[in-house]
């Protein structure tokens, strides 16, 4: 006898779609919590698009099941909820390669650092060199945790370079002219013997400070890297911006000098052939020859307070401000953070940026734009590697849902 419409098989339809609901919704929150972190009740509706009583339900079935702690807190003259997610056996692990320098960083899904760890590379590095040594970084750190290498699902690399949304490979790599050409998702996995996920070092620049500390949320963020290179990462509420073509943000090579100096790229007067720490430190030895030019030499002088290097460093900035005012003009941005190795003695650069901004935009379009220097400085880009693989990790089949 045929089924009735509404019948029993109606019913259970009904209640798989509602079971299939609640389990979509409860991932929405998880996923939530592993990218932004510890965060009320109000922020993870805001996060998950869900209505506060749905939130409230959720979170109250995930901490009876011990997924997730809840505390009372107190912000801006409110009570909330501040709901973490409980840390299970996972850690993801975030590489990030520079032209002189590596760093490695591992985080639990409460987004607890478990610890970090870094070594100066010399200029030049080789591929192969630099993977074994970040292998042996990974395994320093992890065994220092007792945590077994199974542990980790997915390992986030950060690199100065474009890649290919596709195939990973690097399309754009004048810092690091050695890799040009790589498939790094192949290299890097096999190195690591782990799965991974490559993303630009700006752009995850741009997602740790969108997702976590005091901007997190805000509209439009830009992040701005000042090193060997200069690029910029684009984060819209809390989503970083990327490409169909993998190349964005590079600001380091608009033309900011006409008739400039030959850039690595084969124009002239790009941004990074006056603005790059390379340059900087150049200018430095070359108006103090006994000074080192080098990041660290350039750090000494401007925190013993150097008036060259202050000089050199305002210069820089409005430079900067130049390449980006165009771009605070089509954005309007709420918070423009710089980020890089000179972050902590980088103020007289930031002046240089905002002075050179608001002398050239609209001053309806960035008379709101804060401006700051990163609070994460050289851990931005390893902890936004963290970052976007806790993101997968949690999106990816998640069996912190079904624990
Ligand atoms: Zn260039």
């Amino acid at each position: 006898m045929p089924g009735r419409p509404g019948g029993a098989g109606a019913a259970q339809r009904d209640t798989g779609s509602q079971t299939a609901l609640r389990e979509r919704n409860t991932r929405l929150v998880v996923t939530a919590l592993g990218l932004n972190g510890p965060q009320s009740q109000a922020a993870l509706a805001r996060h998950t698009g869900l209505s506060a009583g749905t939130v409230s339900n959720i979170v109250r079935e995930l901490a009876a099941a011990e997924r997730v702690t809840t505390s009372p807190v107190v912000t801006g003259g409110r009570r909330s909820t501040e709901v973490t997610l409980a840390p299970d056996r996972r850690v993801v692990v975030g590489v990030d390669i520079g032209r002189s320098h590596l760093r490695v960083m591992a985080l639990d899904a409460s987004h607890e650092p478990l610890g970090r760890a870094d070594v100066p590379l010399r200029a030049g590095h080789e591929p192969a060199d630099t993977l074994k040594l970040a292998d042996e970084l990974i395994g320093t750190l992890l065994s220092e945790h007792g945590v077994d290498r199974s542990r980790v699902p997915l390992v986030g690399i950060a690199i100065p370079a474009s890649l290919d949304p596709v195939h990973g490979s690097v399309v754009q790599a004048n810092v690091l002219p050695e890799w040009a050409g790589i498939n790094i998702v192949d290299a890097t996995s096999e190195a690591f013997d782990l799965p991974v996920i490559v993303e630009n070092d700006a752009n995850l620049g741009a997602l740790a400070h969108a997702v976590t500390g005091r901007f997190a949320d805000v509209e439009c963020l830009v992040y701005v890297k000042v090193a060997t290179g200069i690029g910029a990462g684009l984060a819209l509420r809390g989503r970083v911006y990327g490409s169909t073509t993998g190349i964005s943000g590079e600001i380091g090579h608009t033309q900011v000098v006409e008739n400039g100096d030959i850039c690595t790229c084969g124009n002239r007067g790009c941004l990074e052939t006056v603005a790059s720490t390379r340059r900087i430190g150049a200018e430095l030895t070359r108006i103090r020859p006994e000074r080192s030019g080098d990041v660290a030499g350039l750090v000494d002088a401007a925190s013993g307070g150097d008036p060259v290097v202050t000089r050199l460093l305002l210069d820089a900035g409005a430079l900067v401000g130049r390449a980006l005012a165009p771009i605070c003009n089509l954005l309007s941005p709420d918070v423009l953070v710089l980020g890089g190795p000179l972050t902590r003695v980088a103020q007289p650069l930031l002046d240089g940026i905002g002075q050179s901004i608001r002398q050239r935009s609209l001053p309806a379009a960035t008379g709101h734009t804060q401006f700051v220097l990163s609070d994460l400085a050289d851990d931005a880009e390893v902890h936004g590697a963290c970052l976007l693989a806790l993101r997968h990790a949690l999106a990816e089949g998640d069996d912190l849902i079904s624990k």
